[in-house]
């Protein structure tokens, strides 16, 4: 390695913390609070917003090279269509699950990103925003079957600016994200949360084109302590499933439930004895959840199975 020289500002190896991500592009929060755009080094270094990592200045070039991310946790894994693993987001300590009236919740994808909070040991609440709009008998069903299940589930409108206290109340000391649909209410809520906010990352929020994009994923601290993770929603999004908890998938009910099924390896769909499959005959289970549960089951038996043998 050639000599490097560095002015006393920069120092060559350094921790950081990632509070921005586009794509490769990444904005770093040093140990000091100094903020430097980065890249990972190497094709294959995966970072993402939270991670915190080792690093290298290289001064020739003016760049900061990220070398290594450090032990993850808090980490909402996805699949890739081939049964891979990637991560979205790290270093989360809580996942709140927006939902609304409108547009109408597609709860698959909720309980997916609550499989993933479970099996990541994160937290998750389920946040209904749009409260002022009217509830009707299906969402509040599904309300009830996630307070069921074990999650605190609060209701907020931005619009009618309620609720948003003991939101912000969760929030505290917490590191959160908020996924939900498009159109749920999710910069609504940044926003109503964090009123001073043109702040941090300014030229992330554009592409090389200069294109405004939303695509980045940023962290902003909360001024009572906490941090909150604006990441943008996958589509379709579905758990990394090494990471999911192989009997219930990450579904409290089905965690509780499968203490009583007849076999240890139950899948909870065929099997006889099996206790979720008679706590959803006899109501005790929801229904809409079980269904979820099933079309989980079916995706993650999909996946392994496209992983191949030596993977199993
Ligand atoms: P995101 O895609 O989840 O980030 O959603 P946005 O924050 O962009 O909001 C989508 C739309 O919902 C916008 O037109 C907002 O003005 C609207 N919206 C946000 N919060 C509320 C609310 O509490 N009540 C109503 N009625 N509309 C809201
Ligand atoms: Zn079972």
């Amino acid at each position: 390695m050639a000599p490097l020289h560095t002015s006393d500002s920069i120092p060559l190896n350094f921790e950081a913390q990632v509070i921005a991500a586009y794509g490769r592009h990444l904005k770093l929060r040093d140990t000091d609070g100094v903020l430097r755009d980065a890249r990972p080094f190497g094709r294959k270094l995966q970072v993402v917003c939270g991670d915190r990592v080792r690093c290298a200045s290289d001064p020739r070039h003016d760049e900061v090279h990220v070398l290594e991310v450090l032990p993850r946790r808090g980490t909402l894994w996805r699949s890739t269509l081939r049964g891979g693993a990637e991560p979205v987001v790290a270093q989360l300590t809580q996942l709140i699950a927006v939902l609304a009236p409108l547009p109408k919740p597609d709860p698959f994808v909720i309980d997916r990103y609550l499989c993933a909070a479970s099996s990541a040991a994160i937290d998750a609440i389920v946040v209904l925003n749009k409260s002022e709009i009217e509830v009707d008998a299906d969402l509040q069903s599904l309300l009830d079957a996630y307070t069921a299940a074990g999650y605190r589930a609060l209701r907020c409108s931005t619009r009618a600016r309620s609720g948003l206290e003991d939101l912000r109340a969760a929030l505290i000391g917490q590191t959160s994200a908020f996924v939900g649909q498009s159109g749920v209410g999710k910069s609504s809520l940044i926003a109503a949360l964090l009123p001073q906010l043109s702040i941090t990352t300014g030229e992330l929020d554009r592409d090389a084109e200069g294109r405004h994009t939303t695509t980045a994923s940023q962290l902003y601290d909360l001024p009572e302590g906490g941090a909150l993770i604006d990441s943008p929603g996958v589509r379709d999004f579905a758990p990394a499933i090494e990471t999911l908890e192989a009997r219930s998938l990450g579904f409290p009910e089905v965690d509780r439930l499968a203490l009583q099924c007849r076999f240890h390896d139950c899948e909870h769909l065929r099997e006889p004895g099996c206790a979720v499959r008679s706590a959803v005959d006899a109501g005790a289970f929801d229904a809409r959840r079980y269904e979820s549960y099933r079309r989980l089951r079916r995706l993650y038996q999909d996946l392994r199975a496209k992983q191949g043998p030596g993977k199993r």
